[in-house]
């Protein structure tokens, strides 16, 4: 296992650990949620919170990378 020197997160191959470490240690979550603070690296986990915890509201998202909200 890969240990990120920073966070201490485990990896299990080494260019998992440098990936991490370059564009997700230490920086705010890509994806957030538009109707609450939920935040996360990954659109797949956006995506299902959204179609989990606000069923109700038109499935909005804020890509950090485009600095835009998208709807799925
Ligand atoms: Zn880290
Ligand atoms: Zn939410």
């Amino acid at each position: 296992m890969f240990e990120c020197p920073s966070c201490h997160n485990l990896y299990k191959w080494k260019k998992s650990m440098l990936a991490h470490l370059r564009y997700q240690c230490k920086q705010p979550p890509r994806f957030e949620c538009k109707y609450c603070p939920i935040r996360n690296y990954q659109k797949t986990h956006i995506v299902r919170h959204l179609r989990v915890h606000h069923p109700h509201l038109s499935p909005m998202f804020f890509d950090r990378k485009y600095n835009a909200v998208f709807q799925l």
